[in-house]
């Protein structure tokens, strides 16, 4: 007896031999001379088929094969007789690892929502449409691995607690072990972070870009992939309190050079899925089909999920500059009929509604957009050298507009002159001498650096056409929200 993937055992080219199959079971359905049980392990997002002969079981067990039981069924591969599959398995043991009672098992073979498998977290990864989204999710972080490591970037391990304040101090978790029913005070009355754990205030990361920063200036390409954290109270279908983010660091590179990564990298992952999660995909578009049948035609996307990923494949990505892309907002037809809610104009935070009119409806495929205004965005990004077409001072920013999403990377050339660095981190309010180690790489051997961060999340509801972040992610934590 050999126990292969369901995966495996339905592509066998061979039949006839005794194989064993253990998974959950799907459906049972029964005729008068056999009774068919839709195996499914996870391995793939088809079921292999079990035939059992309803007189060579007892009652007890064939009454325990039910939706949701975990099974080991052994017996012969033979060529299926129903269409669908090519080998099914001809049953001479069932054995009942964990039944699941028909009448308290939640997850019945019909349609659920998304809302109540949410409340079910425990259990969804055993839906086809979780589990080919885990798939997916599961192939992209392996190519974005295998991308980077290709192309010479080393994987560095930034610090889920941090120190530093410099980033969305407003939006951080924070992280004690002080007693807070018995805070610590100081002789002035404040809370006593020396008797914190670290001896001062910590946090959880908001993005490992500064010491990502760190170990460009020093290995020259390096990444980072991992668990990043924002108490936004923002309660989108982009926003998570808990996610994951991919955030490349280069030396030598300028904002072109980023941009070019960005659309090489993203391309490359999307394609490694496409190639990779054939069965899956087509899954998921058909699924996708099938929920749009009921929106009003307006509201479906313009595409297949297939056409629609093997599109962006194809196409590269418009490039212009903030300052362009508001003067198309301001000639819009949305603007001009007031069908915005948020005013548009320079110098504005480019909201959701504006990025995906100029993806979607505008120029009908990714955006780059660069060149943002230096007060929306963040200290470190280069300056600019004064551009007479803006009418203020713009940074080196990158963001990439992805349809249905919005913002799916922000990216940025480097501030690498000491002087204008602190200068900015005074204007904005940041105690330099907390960032002390961060100014001092503009001191020591500085050079043109930039990098991006892509939210992992944002690309697997891209790539997987889910309408909601909450349902690519195995366990999200959302406001109020954070059980299983
Ligand atoms: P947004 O404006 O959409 O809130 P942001 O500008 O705050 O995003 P950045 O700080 O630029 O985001 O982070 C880089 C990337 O991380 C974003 O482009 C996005 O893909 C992702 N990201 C940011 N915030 C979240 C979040 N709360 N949940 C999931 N992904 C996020
Ligand atoms: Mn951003």
């Amino acid at each position: 007896m050999s126990l292969l993937p369901v995966k495996q055992l339905l592509a066998s080219e061979t039949t006839g031999h005794t194989i064993t199959v253990k998974g959950w079971v799907r459906t049972k359905r029964e005729s008068k001379n056999a009774i068919f049980i839709a195996i499914n392990d996870g391995s793939t997002i088809h079921n292999l088929q079990a035939v059992a002969e309803p007189g060579q079981f007892s009652e007890e067990t064939i009454r325990l094969v039910t939706t949701g039981a975990c099974v080991a069924v052994t017996g012969t591969l033979v060529e299926s007789m129903g269409s669908g599959q090519k080998v099914e398995v001809k049953a001479t043991d069932i054995h009942i690892y964990g039944p699941a009672d028909p009448d308290k098992f939640p997850l019945q073979p019909k349609k659920h929502s998304m809302e109540f498998l949410r409340e079910i977290a425990h259990l969804r990864p055993r839906t086809n449409t979780f589990a080919a989204v885990l798939r997916i999710r599961h192939a992209l972080a392996f190519a974005v691995h295998n991308y980077f490591n290709d192309n010479g970037f080393f994987y560095l391990h930034t610090p889920i607690i941090t120190a530093s304040d410099a980033e969305g101090a407003g939006e951080m978790f924070r992280v004690t072990t002080l007693d807070l029913n018995k805070l610590p005070r100081t002789d002035e009355g404040d809370i006593d972070y020396k008797q914190d754990f670290f001896g001062r205030e910590t946090n959880l990361t908001v993005s490992g870009q500064l010491e990502g920063e760190l170990g460009a200036l020093a290995l020259s390409k390096i990444y980072t992939f991992g668990p990043t954290f924002r108490a936004e109270n923002s309660n989108t279908t982009r926003h998570l309190a808990e996610f994951w983010m991919i955030e490349p660091e280069m030396a030598f590179y300028e904002l072109e050079d980023n941009m070019n990564l960005a659309e090489d990298f993203v391309k490359y992952v999307i394609g490694y899925a496409l190639t990779h999660c054939a069965d899956d995909l087509a899954f998921l578009e058909n699924r996708l089909i099938d929920e749009e049948k009921s929106k009003p035609q307006a509201e479906r996307s313009p595409m297949p999920l297939l056409e629609k990923l093997s599109f962006v494949l194809n196409n590269n990505f418009q490039r212009l500059t903030y300052t362009e892309a508001i003067d198309i907002l301001l000639q819009s037809k949305p603007h001009k009929e007031k069908k915005f809610q948020y005013p548009v104009g320079w110098g504005i935070d480019l909201q959701s509604e504006h990025e995906r009119f100029l993806v979607e409806k505008h120029f009908k495929k990714p955006v780059i957009l660069t060149n943002y205004p230096r007060e929306i965005k963040s200290f470190y990004m280069k300056q600019d050298d004064v551009d007479e077409s803006a009418p203020g001072p713009t940074v080196r920013a990158m963001d990439v507009l992805f349809p249905g999403i919005g913002e799916i990377i922000g990216g940025s050339q480097r501030e690498d002159n000491y002087e204008k660095l602190l200068a900015r981190v005074e204007e904005v309010g940041i105690d330099p001498a907390s960032i002390w180690w961060f100014l001092e790489t503009r001191q020591f051997g500085s050079a043109p650096h930039s990098g991006f961060g892509l939210g992992f999340e944002r690309l697997v509801l891209f790539v997987t056409g889910m309408g909601n972040i909450r349902d690519v992610i195995p366990f999200p934590r959302t406001p109020k929200s954070a059980e299983f």
